[in-house]
């Protein structure tokens, strides 16, 4: 099956149970002071469960476009390196607004995936919330129960507050979930580790594709639970998991949903993808924020150097540094990959045709920029490098390091990634102490009341433009070349 097919699969089998079919919301949010962007797909139905809006149709369905970036949710770090996190990605999903609840929702998850789906039932857990003392919970055994109907027990596994409460916030609406995961190894590995063993450990082949949330109590503010007089389902699954899981591949990377992406990168350096580590996980990386950017762009918001805009900003600033530094990229590439993305997802989410433009023209322009920053640094950076060896160091120096930092916008993990594929480590320790000293320099500045200024300095045939300031403790440096 496409993902096409997939997708189509999911919807029409809720609709089959008449769900309503919704739209994905916006993956940009606006004008909710708690929340940048959509993390789950049950972001845009947040004043349903809080009882301020009325239910529109008690059944719903949808996929809805996450990204995952920031606050609770921020799986940036993972992403390139592991082959199922993404920034951005899709999460299907099917809700009961005060309608059917535990029973409905596991059998119809089952009946999905290993039924319409042909999933292999040996190749499915699912884990139970195990009951918490703090809140006087026992385990869900009710849950338990009905997923004993389709697994054997030792399949059922208990899960902690941690993976198996969800709660949306100090308060409010909360209740137990239960996940589904699929065991994709070979069978031979199956047999030396029994999959149970690694439900949970970040496993590439073992992972979490379905949550399906219970909406049953409501946490006061005094930290006591009460149960809800309607219950609520509220579930979630990775689309790209779920095709990586039915089209026999084993990285969400070979479905597809990102083939083309990845043969076109492969195409534009001329490397590729399966050959080395390095490369392979710089590809993932372009690929995904590739993504996650264009989907934010057309969603209306620019990449900037504050809030929302300057977490885009910092996404897409990721991939050049991964395409510059493994895949040899000296000129902006990303925007070229806009017209494959289109092609695979564009008939699903017409935003990226109707966009299309404008989605390219930002891309390049900021690509053009930061890579101008990046050669200029990274000249500086082989230096400092020369510099250690020749004094056969082991580490660079901290103050070189913050050098790069303050004035390049090298984040300190960029430095260390160079200076790691030259064998040399990092002074940290004199890092931080420069990040101290710089911290109380702009404190005593601001004292001084010395108004706006704007220093301007030679540095390697840059100008200096000054900083700007932005939400994290990173100052950026614009340069322009003379
Ligand atoms: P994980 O434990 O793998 O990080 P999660 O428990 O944080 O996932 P949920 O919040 O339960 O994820 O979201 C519902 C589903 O969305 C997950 O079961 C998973 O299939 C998918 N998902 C979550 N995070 C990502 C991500 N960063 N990229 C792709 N899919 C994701
Ligand atoms: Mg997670
Ligand atoms: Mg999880
Ligand atoms: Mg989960």
């Amino acid at each position: 099956m496409t993902s096409k097919e997939i997708r189509n699969a999911f919807l029409d089998f809720f609709k089959e149970k008449n769900h309503q079919v919704v739209n994905s919301a916006p993956m940009v949010v606006k004008g909710d002071p708690t929340l940048m962007f959509t993390n789950a797909g049950m972001n845009q139905f947040k004043d349903q469960f809080l009882g301020n809006e009325s239910v529109k149709w008690p059944r719903v369905t949808d996929t809805q476009k996450c990204l995952r970036v920031s606050g609770k949710h921020n799986d940036l770090e993972e992403v390139g390196l592991d082959t199922y996190h993404h920034t951005m990605f899709e999460m299907l999903g099917n809700w009961s607004f005060g309608d059917y609840f535990k029973e409905e929702a596991i059998n119809w998850a089952w009946e999905f995936l290993v039924e319409r789906m042909e999933i292999p039932a040996e190749r499915l857990y699912a884990t139970v919330f195990e009951g918490s003392e703090d809140d006087n919970l026992e385990r869900d055994n009710e849950a338990a129960g009905f997923w004993e109907n389709h697994l054997p027990k030792e399949r059922v596994l208990n899960g902690s507050k941690k993976d198996n409460f969800w709660e949306m916030g100090e308060t409010g609406p909360c209740g137990p979930c239960s996940e589904i995961h699929v065991d994709l190894r070979s069978k031979e590995e199956i047999a030396r580790i029994p999959g149970h063993e690694l439900v949970n450990k970040d496993h590439p082949l073992v992972i979490e594709i379905w949550n399906l949330v219970f909406i049953q109590f409501n946490r006061r503010a005094n930290g006591s639970l009460e149960e809800l007089p309607a219950k609520h389902v509220d579930t979630g699954m990775g689309f790209e998991r779920l095709c990586m899981a039915l089209q026999g591949v084993t990285s969400n990377y070979d479905t597809d949903i990102f083939q083309n992406i990845i043969a076109e990168i492969e195409k534009l350096c001329g490397i590729k993808y399966g050959n080395e580590d390095k490369t392979d996980i710089a590809m993932r990386v372009v690929a995904d924020h590739l993504r996650a950017v264009a989907f934010a762009i057309a969603d209306g918001q620019l990449p900037s150097n504050n809030k929302a805009g300057y977490v885009i900003r910092r996404i897409l600033r990721r991939a050049v540094r991964y395409g510059y530094t493994f895949l040899s990229f000296r000129e902006p590439f990303i925007y070229k990959l806009v017209e494959v993305l289109k092609a695979t997802m564009g008939e699903t989410f017409s935003e990226l045709a109707a966009q299309q433009q404008l989605i390219e023209k930002v891309i390049k322009e900021e690509e053009e920029s930061f890579l101008r920053t990046l050669s200029t640094g990274i000249r500086l950076l082989d230096e400092m490098i020369s510099k250690t060896k020749e004094k056969n160091e082991p580490l660079i120096d901290g103050k070189d390091a913050f050098v790069l930092y303050d004035t390049f916008g090298f984040p300190l993990d960029l430095t260390a990634l160079i200076a790691r594929e030259n064998n040399l480590g990092i002074d940290e320790n004199g890092f931080q102490k420069e990040m101290e000293a710089q911290k109380n320099r702009s404190r005593n500045a601001a004292q001084l009341e010395t108004g706006d200024w704007v220093e301007i300095r030679k540095i390697d045939q840059t100008v200096f433009l000054g900083y700007d300031t932005t939400e994290a403790e990173v100052s950026i440096a614009r340069y322009r070349k003379v």
